[in-house]
């Protein structure tokens, strides 16, 4: 076996690890900032609203908010929060974007 037969085997072989690895990620934040080092104003306000990472709801996330600006692929700031957000992420502030 060449050894570039051999890298694709192995790069064949990490994908879904890695897919699973970004999943994860965007699921608690990661991705997109720490949500351990938010300061405590934020975590406070984040409890009070009940936000969550990742929506049980794919009809309402954050990407569907009226207060989600986009910041990158999957990433985002919430006027209501001030802070960093996923598209995926969901709080009790939620109000679904003009059509
Ligand atoms: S108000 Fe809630 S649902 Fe809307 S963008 Fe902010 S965190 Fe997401």
């Amino acid at each position: 076996m060449n050894t570039n037969r051999r890298q694709l085997l192995a790069l064949a072989a990490a994908a879904p690890f890695a897919a699973f690895a970004a999943t994860r990620a965007l699921a608690d934040g990661t991705a997109c900032y720490d949500p351990a080092a938010l300061p405590m104003s934020q975590k406070g306000l984040r409890k009070s609203l009940q936000f969550v990472e990742l929506s049980a709801d794919s009809t309402k996330r954050c990407e569907l908010c009226a207060f989600y600006k986009s910041t990158a692929a999957g990433c985002g700031s919430c006027q209501i929060l001030n802070g960093p957000v996923t598209s995926g992420s969901f709080c009790l502030s939620y109000a679904a974007k003009p059509k």
